[in-house]
């Protein structure tokens, strides 16, 4: 290739493809590079997918692409070694014309998206493996090299849209790579049911969808959180730990999969099923403090590899979607108004990411990824023991008088965390909320 490009995108991804779409449908002439064999080869999600940001990017999406349930049923349970305390949210409202979150399946999702992104006229290019970023004497950004032969292919601006494990940014020095306590490691598994199963198990009709997360004594004291996700005719299911506790605890994220999977609220969900897919993946959890910085002379940088992911509502691909969307209509602004792709023009990106939920939703829970990282053992151990234990006191029924029940688990409670323990965990986790 020895054309100029306006623009290179490293990665097809949701937020590669968010950005490639927005700029070529835009006319700006884009080449996007993916190291995978197709779009979506590599990567794993859970997978939630949400509409609002997809519609601001193609607003018929729903007519084309695959999509498995929409949801209509959310459970949160807080789980020990035999029990689960759960809560949960099912609404009719979410059948509605335009449903708001859809369970995917990434490898298919990812294909139907970079389709959309060729018929507008980017070039996509699979199996090419971006190695370096070229630079010229100021340092400045003026495009790739890849790992097919050939010279430098050169651009306007490059979108690094790479991934959370994204190498580029970080070899050529334009962010840090990931502290091991700011990124977590998942392991996820696809079990195969037929449909009308999917449906009696978890009392769905038609493409009606629901979704578990789960925290508890799963993770072994590790900062983590499991989900059970309904597909058309699989279930997704996985847990992640931040890579710290992993390091500290030599735990296996295999062994964590297979108790999860074996707890007595798990196995007759997925019982019968057929394993077809085993993946692992990193999640940025690192929140608002880890994100680098996100423009440069010629770079911008997207989605996961900017660290823009919300842990505590298990939040991603809506701010890669949203992120390469801002960055592609920053850099179509900056082309149309005739100006360069200067570090100056560029920070428009960041302002506009500054104004929308991406940025607002770190922000309010800057403080939270340091207060769990630092308090594992208590929220994900100690507490859920604790909870199990008086949810189970207060309805076993036996000839033990109310007032005495009580006052166990209040006892249970303070010997475990002490008076000055209770109170501080609970300001410092509404602190951290707030
Ligand atoms: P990616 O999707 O990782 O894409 C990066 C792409 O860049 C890849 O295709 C990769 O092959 C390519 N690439 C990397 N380096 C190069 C290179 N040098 N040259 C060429 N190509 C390159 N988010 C949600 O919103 N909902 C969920 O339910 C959810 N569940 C999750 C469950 C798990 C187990 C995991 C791991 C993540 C989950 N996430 C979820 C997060 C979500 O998957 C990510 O936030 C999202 O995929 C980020 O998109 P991205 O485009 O930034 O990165």
């Amino acid at each position: 290739i020895e054309e100029q490009f306006d623009a290179i995108v490293i990665g097809a991804g949701m937020s590669g493809n968010a950005a490639a779409y927005t700029m070529a449908s835009r006319g700006l002439k884009v080449l996007q590079l993916e190291r995978g064999e197709y779009p979506g080869s590599k990567n794993v999600q859970g997978a939630i997918m949400y509409a609002n940001m997809m519609e601001k990017i193609i607003p018929d999406f729903r007519d084309h692409a695959p999509l498995e349930r929409h949801l209509v049923e959310q459970r949160f349970w807080m789980m020990d070694d035999t029990s689960h305390i759960g809560m949960q949210y099912r609404s009719d409202e979410f059948n509605e014309m335009n449903p708001n979150r859809y369970t995917i399946i990434r490898a298919q999702f990812d294909k139907w998206f970079s389709r959309k992104v060729r018929e507008v006229g980017a070039t996509v290019l699979c199996e090419t493996t971006v190695t370096e970023l070229a630079c010229d004497t100021d340092g400045r950004v003026i495009g790739v090299r890849t790992d097919r032969a050939g010279d430098v292919i050169l651009a306007d601006v490059v979108v690094l849209a790479e991934g959370v494990n994204g190498l580029l940014g970080t070899r050529t020095g334009l962010r840090e790579t990931p502290k091991p306590e700011t990124v977590a490691l998942a392991v996820k598994e696809m079990h195969f049911l037929p449909e009308e199963v999917i449906g009696q198990r978890f009392g769905l009709r038609g493409n009606e969808g629901c979704v578990i997360e789960a925290a508890g004594t799963i993770s072994r004291g590790m900062a983590g959180l499991a989900f059970v996700y309904t597909n058309k005719e699989s279930i997704s299911l996985g847990i992640g730990c931040l890579v710290s506790d992993f390091a500290a605890t030599a735990e296996s994220p295999y062994n964590l999969l297979e108790s999860f999977k074996n707890h007595p609220s798990v196995k007759p969900l997925i019982a019968g099923s057929e394993i077809k897919e085993y993946a692992a993946h990193l999640i940025p959890e690192g929140g608002y403090k880890a994100i680098p910085q996100l423009f440069g002379d010629g770079w911008v940088v997207v989605g996961d590899a900017a660290q823009l992911n919300n842990a505590v509502h298990r939040e991603g691909s809506n701010l890669a979607m949203t992120s390469g969307r801002m960055a592609g209509e920053a850099i179509f602004l900056i082309k149309s108004s005739g100006q360069r792709m200067r570090k100056e023009n560029l920070a428009l990106y960041k302002k506009m990411l500054d104004k929308s939920f991406v940025i607002k939703d770190l922000k309010k829970y800057k403080d939270m990824p340091a207060l769990i990282h630092t308090n594992s053992r208590n929220f994900f151990m100690t507490y859920p023991k604790l909870m199990s234990q008086a949810a189970q006191n207060f309805m076993r029924v036996d000839s033990t008088p109310k007032i005495d029940k009580e006052r166990a688990t209040t006892a249970a409670f303070i010997k475990e965390r002490s008076r000055w323990g209770l109170v501080s965990d609970a300001l410092r986790f509404a602190f951290a909320w707030r």
